[in-house]
């Protein structure tokens, strides 16, 4: 770390982050603010919004945008090119304002007028139905230049209560199958259909995102999770003609031979299984189901006997940043945090396996619902530690990108 968050002194803002770090790009900055703030809409921003233009309905697995609420812009992208992955939260009392001044569509904090943005264009395919009457856009959720599908929409680790945390998944998908009548699972023709739709726009999406909760059961571990991501992967893959297609599985830690399976069986090309927290002990409290099934060191165990399989650059995992400093067990000071986290991240570098990091945002629905997200400074060094990391090994992570993903201010600064 070239800096050192100070504890004891207040937190920077926005404008005092950007003078302190000159080498980290103003946008990504600003990016991880909204990220971590969220924000919200003026009347004359959303005049701006057309729904014949703009995307504003939306569902994944952790949210529902425009489906029985008022339809909203679903995201924002800068002038880099970089999204920003923050939906409205009226829960939030801090929010940055999208606001519409002088003929153009501003982010705004406190009065400041801190940059222009525009709202995700739709894509072609998501008002069309699939051949069994289904909308598309209940298929596959896009942003700019991905799509994402579950085929599978509950964990299982909330059978007894050991979900994670700081995750919505149960109570958002316990809501959507009551008000919306959301299937737990996807058809397989509908997923064929959609994808073959959506890439008939040219130049509109680079890589398809699968990704579900976990599904403990099965003759082992996982097993019914692997067999719902191969069916899922095999009608999807349908659409190419090429071994292996822009795809990146976000999954459970399957043992070497599950993947083995999915890598043959399957068109797949790159492999994410998310540890969440990089320190033993806060796991532990935090993914109380991970912590037995399969383990702290199992899943680390696993990811890196994945690079095995899909290759240096191929394999990731994700941290919830700033998830560690929750309380009451957590870090008490960001410093540690992050020493915590930054190291391991090296140790997993070491051997191939890729750490990226999301912000976290203590989303209604999660445990932490009513907690607080670590300091801006902290998310910064959080990105510019791991993309040094990247930097030393010699690791990409384009299946990660800006344009991959979008959700990650710390795979942002490695298109520099
Ligand atoms: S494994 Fe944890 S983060 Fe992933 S869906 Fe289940 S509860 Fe949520």
């Amino acid at each position: 770390m070239s800096a050192v968050i100070q504890s004891n002194k207040a937190p920077l803002f926005f404008n005092e982050v950007v003078a302190k770090y000159p080498e980290v790009s103003r946008f990504v900055i600003l990016k991880t603010d909204v990220q971590r703030r969220g924000v919200t809409y003026t009347e004359r921003a959303l005049a701006q919004a057309d729904r014949a233009q703009h995307l504003m309905q939306a569902r994944s697995i952790f949210h529902a945008i425009g489906e029985k609420s008022a339809p909203v812009p679903v995201s924002l992208l800068m002038r880099d090119g970089t999204s920003i992955l923050a939906g409205p939260r009226p829960d939030s009392v801090d929010t940055y304002q999208v606001d519409f001044i002088d003929g153009r569509l501003v982010l705004v904090d406190e009065g400041e007028i801190l940059e222009e943005v525009e709202y995700w264009l739709k894509p072609d395919f998501v008002e069309k139905l699939t051949s069994s009457g289904r909308p598309m856009w209940q298929i596959a959720t896009p942003r700019p230049q991905r799509m994402d599908i579950s085929p599978y929409s509950y964990c299982h680790y909330w059978d007894d209560g050991k979900g994670c945390k700081y995750c919505n998944i149960a109570a958002h998908y316990n809501k959507e199958r009551k008000t919306n009548n959301k299937p737990l699972r996807l058809d397989a023709l509908d997923m064929f259909e959609t994808v073959r739709e959506a890439i008939r726009q040219p130049g509109r999406f680079a890589t398809i995102g699968l990704t579900c909760g976990s599904i403990l059961g099965g003759n082992e571990l996982f097993a019914d999770e692997v067999d719902v991501y191969i069916e899922a992967l095999q009608a999807i893959g349908e659409n190419f003609t090429t071994r292996r297609f822009p795809s990146q599985l976000v999954a459970s830690a399957f043992s070497p031979d599950q993947l083995a399976r999915i890598y043959e069986q399957t068109g797949l090309l790159t492999y994410t299984s998310d540890i969440e927290v990089l320190d033993e002990e806060k796991f532990k409290w935090i993914c109380p189901g991970k912590a037995t099934r399969p383990g702290y060191r199992e899943w680390k165990r696993r990811l890196v006997e994945a690079v095995q399989i899909f290759g240096r650059g191929y394999v990731n995992t994700a941290v919830v940043g700033g998830v560690e400093m929750a309380t009451p067990h957590g870090f008490v000071r960001e410093e540690d945090g992050l020493r915590a986290t930054l190291d391991e991240a090296e140790e997993l570098a070491s051997q191939g396996v890729v750490t990226i990091s999301c912000v976290w945002v203590p989303n209604a629905g999660s445990v932490f619902h009513k907690q607080k997200a670590p300091s801006l400074e902290y998310f910064v060094l959080l990105a510019k530690g791991l993309d040094s990391i990247r930097r030393r090994h010699g690791l990409i992570v384009d299946m990660d990108s800006y344009r991959m993903c979008g959700n990650h201010p710390d795979t942002d600064l490695s298109r520099i």
